[in-house]
């Protein structure tokens, strides 16, 4: 009999809420991760409501609504004007929260469920299967290893190797540029998203807890690689004169799009970034993992560890739900991508009609991940 009924690689957002829901089940999981130490680079903020459910039902939600500011709605605009204003109703409610401290509280409830599961500077080397389990090759401080299981799930982030190593294929979907973000303090913290698609490129804008706005900028011909820089492009594509501290180095990254040609071969499963690349720009790779999440493990427990679990439906469900999110992305991208006038025109009318009463809602529930 295998030593672990699951092993995890990865302890991001997603592996470390599947171990939750799996040890909830009574599963034995162990959870490889390389890192020694907490990932603190700032990545997700926002929570969507099927995100929020997953984090409900791994014994996070109310540590998350308690730490978390909720946002309450958003306005788009363009060329000085605002285009469209929306409220996310309650049973919609996003919450924001930086993904470091998010991870922070999955990792307290992973260790609350079992002090063992978790070992950090662990780094996956190769996964082998044969007829009744999964061998998995560490590299560890101590020297190198192997566990073995029933299933291994592949949660090691967009660039993962092991899932070339499986030889699953990663193709690129539409939706590709370059941005740049600074957190800065606010005068007056507010609790609405602001998102200004003008003609040099995107502008938007996030609060965070603590009286913080996260600003993210669309790559264009300013130079943004200094707080000053940002500083400059904000004002003159909004008129809005940014506090900044000179010294803030912002960061940048780069938004994509891939697809996993494949989320399983045999026992051995990927979710995930390790799955699919969704563009920060709308937000939800994060919460699109947890819902993976929450779909594998009920698949697991309802399998484990009698039989090998059957996982050709769940294969078809993650890869549609991705398909729909980065349809949706890419499209929020081409919203603030810069743009000639006559394009500028058309899609302020988009965006007019979109946020004009009758669609409001309908609108608002894309942004919120309804379908998904
Ligand atoms: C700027 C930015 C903003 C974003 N904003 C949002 C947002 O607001 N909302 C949202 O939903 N999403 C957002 N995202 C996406 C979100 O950050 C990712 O979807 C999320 O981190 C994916 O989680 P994961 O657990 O699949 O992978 P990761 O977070 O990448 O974790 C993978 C883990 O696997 C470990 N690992 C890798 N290889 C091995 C190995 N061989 N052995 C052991 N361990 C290994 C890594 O060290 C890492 O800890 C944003 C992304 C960016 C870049």
């Amino acid at each position: 009999m295998p030593e672990h009924d699951v092993v995890i690689v990865g302890a991001g957002p997603v592996g470390l809420l599947l171990a939750c829901l799996l040890l909830e089940e009574g599963l034995r999981v162990a959870v490889c991760e390389r890192r020694a130490e907490a990932d603190d680079r700032t990545r997700a903020i926002g929570i969507h409501r099927p995100g929020l459910d997953a984090l409900d039902a791994a014994g996070v939600g109310v540590a998350v609504r308690a730490e978390a500011l909720r946002l309450h709605g958003g306005e788009v605009r363009s060329r000085r004007r605002t285009l469209a204003t929306l409220t996310f109703a309650p049973d919609r409610e996003v919450l924001i929260l930086p993904q470091p401290r998010t991870d922070a509280l999955l990792r307290a409830r992973l260790q609350a469920l079992s002090a063992a599961a978790l070992v950090t500077g662990c780094t996956v080397t190769a996964v082998r299967e044969s007829a009744d389990e999964v061998r998995v090759a560490t590299d560890t401080p101590d020297g190198l290893s192997e566990l073995t299981c029933s299933v291994v799930v592949v949660a090691d982030g967009v660039r993962s190797r092991l899932r070339g190593d499986l030889g699953i294929g990663w193709r690129r979907r539409a939706g590709h540029a370059s941005y740049v973000m600074l957190d800065v303090a606010e005068a007056m913290p507010g609790d609405r998203a602001v998102l200004h698609c003008e003609p040099e490129g995107l502008v938007e804008s996030f609060p965070l807890p603590g009286g913080r706005r996260r600003w993210v900028v669309r790559e264009g011909a300013e130079d943004l690689r200094t707080a000053a820089g940002l500083r400059a492009a904000v004002a003159q594509r909004t008129g809005i004169e940014l506090e900044v501290d000179e010294g803030a180095q912002p960061a940048s990254f780069v938004a994509a799009q891939h697809r996993a040609t494949r989320v399983h071969r045999g026992r051995v499963v990927l979710v995930g970034d390790a799955a699919h690349e969704v563009s920060p720009i709308g937000g939800q790779g994060m919460n699109l993992g947890w819902v993976d999440a929450v779909r594998l493990a009920a698949e697991l427990a309802r399998a484990l560890p009698a039989r090998a679990p059957d996982l050709s439906g769940f294969d078809r469900q993650v890869r549609r739900s991705a398909a729909r999110a980065q349809r949706r992305s890419a499209f929020y991208m081409s919203m603030g991508a810069p743009a000639a006038a006559p394009v500028v025109r058309g899609r302020e009318l988009l965006m007019r009609t979109l946020g004009a009463a009758p669609l409001r809602g309908w609108t608002a529930g894309l942004l919120t991940m309804r379908g998904l």
